[in-house]
């Protein structure tokens, strides 16, 4: 067992709880993982109306963008995560070789044990759901901690998945930053954390005291690059759909523009088109923009947007944590708006002439989760996707990735490490067992003494 913990932990019970039920073997039938999957879709169903109520209190968003961003992207995961789990969870056979003959080699994928889950408030139930049912599929236990900044979500999934899963196989903990320490402090097989860069750091030091094996989801400034080979139109719909989102309060928003300037004033027009389109004004009844999460937060919107030069937008509205679609040109380096991940319905746009020296600053700058390259030549595209290091992105749009779930999800240096997401979720929470089964037809001598002449000659054939 890995170090000891504080008698005084509150949620030591909890973890035992978890451990013992997972090693009394009882999350490794894969049919009982179906069904508990199942389980889990079926509460999503009959759980719909107070979900959506309970996301609206948070942040005004509409049932619409919470089915398309939340709800219908678990149903899909768990739809597929049920038909490729007979797979996922078999042994794979890998060529066996001369030097283990005979007999064959085999890997098989096991459950880690008791999974600590830890979500961001910026899509509650995705980001914190998502990750348990991968480590459900994989055959875990889960004890689930979602964000307090959206407490009516955090609420919502607590009632309803406390009130029909066993507390020793998945469980949901309300708390902010001393319960998440106190958990992260138990002896977890494995912790799952979204967030930000800077606590993602602090989960990670902590974790290490109990050889914790830790998936970091983590954010970043995701550029996306508007080439001169452009469809303009189409990038400025696409980038303003994008940043606009839940008010820009996603991992994967295009952070800033990088456009070429031979460009550029045709595509800043393209983009107050396109950006026009969204609330300019806060309305209680809007489906198709939500509040910003917290008053704090959009004073910190509001900053940037005061420290600027506004070309579009710039609307504030504190009290009703709203502010509307802005950009802000010209933007350097140096502002306080390029120095940390903005998280909100800003668009920067800043601007290139020589593609080569726009990709050496951004090798300067840490990796971003995402990516995202408009144009229509071949060899720029790959110019950028095979310089930049990067989670991952679209070629000509934003944010899809994220929607097949046959493409692994997480990101590179600060922007994260491991990933989820279909069958890189079921991974992340497996151990990959490898296992060599010997034939007992006949034992070659070659590795027992006497180490005699031809077994040298042989050992250096067979190992060269
Ligand atoms: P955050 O790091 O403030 O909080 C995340 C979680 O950590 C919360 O559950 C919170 O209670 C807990 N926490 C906060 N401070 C802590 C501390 N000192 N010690 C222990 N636990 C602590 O992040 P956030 O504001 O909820 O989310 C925004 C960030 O998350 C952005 O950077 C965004 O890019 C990132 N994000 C990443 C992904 C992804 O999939 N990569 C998805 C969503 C959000």
């Amino acid at each position: 067992m890995s170090q000891a913990t504080s008698p005084t932990n509150p949620y030591e019970q909890l973890w035992k709880q978890q451990q013992h039920f997972f090693q009394g073997q009882h999350t490794k039938r894969v049919e009982r993982r179906k069904q508990q999957l199942s389980l889990i879709s079926k509460l999503l169903k009959d759980h719909e109306e107070k979900l959506f109520q309970a996301i609206f209190q948070d942040f005004g968003k509409s049932a619409f963008e919470t089915y398309a961003t939340e709800l219908g992207f678990l149903h899909h995961e768990i739809g597929f995560a049920i038909q490729h789990l007979n797979r996922w969870t078999s042994r794979t056979s890998v060529p066996h070789g001369w030097v283990n003959f005979p007999g064959k080699s085999y890997i098989q994928p096991e459950p880690l044990g008791s999974a600590l889950v830890i979500g961001a408030w910026n899509y509650p139930y995705q980001v914190s759901l998502l990750p348990a049912i991968s480590a459900i599929a994989a055959g875990n236990t889960v004890v689930l901690k979602p964000s307090e900044m959206a407490p009516a979500t955090a609420e919502a999934m607590k009632n309803m998945i406390n009130s029909h899963f066993a507390a020793e196989e998945f469980h949901v903990v309300e708390g902010g930053v001393t319960e998440t320490q106190q958990l992260v402090d138990l002896p977890w097989n494995t912790i799952f954390f979204t967030g930000s860069t800077r606590v993602g750091k602090e989960i990670y030091q902590r974790a290490a005291k109990n050889l914790t094996p830790v998936t970091l989801e983590l954010g970043g400034k995701s550029p996306a690059f508007v080439l001169a080979d452009a469809n303009l139109k189409e990038a400025a719909k696409k980038i303003a759909w994008a940043k606009c989102l839940n008010a820009g309060q996603t991992c994967v928003a295009p952070d800033f523009v990088w456009v070429e300037s031979s460009v550029k004033a045709a595509f800043i027009e393209e983009l107050k088109v396109a950006l026009g389109a969204y609330p300019q004004t806060y309305n209680s009844n809007n489906e198709h923009y939500v509040q910003l999460i917290s008053e704090r937060h959009t004073q910190r919107m509001a900053d940037f947007i005061l420290d600027s030069s506004v070309v579009f937008g710039g609307n504030i509205e504190l009290q009703h944590r709203f502010v509307s679609p802005t950009l802000l040109h010209p933007v350097g380096w140096n502002d306080a708006v390029m120095q940390e991940e903005i998280f909100g319905p800003i668009l920067p746009v800043l601007e290139f002439d020589d593609l080569n020296a726009a990709l050496s600053q951004a090798l300067q700058q840490p990796s971003p989760l995402a990516c995202y390259i408009f144009s229509s030549r071949r060899e720029r595209i790959n110019l950028i996707l095979n310089t930049l290091p990067f989670g991952g992105g679209c070629v000509n749009d934003c944010l899809m990735h994220l929607a097949n779930p046959r493409l692994p999800f997480g990101g590179v240096g600060h922007s994260g490490s491991g990933r989820y997401h279909g069958e890189a979720g079921f991974l992340s929470f497996s151990h990959q067992k490898s296992i060599v089964e010997k034939s007992r037809l006949f034992d070659p001598p070659v590795r027992y003494p006497p180490y005699l002449p031809w077994k040298w000659k042989l050992l250096r054939r067979l190992l060269s």
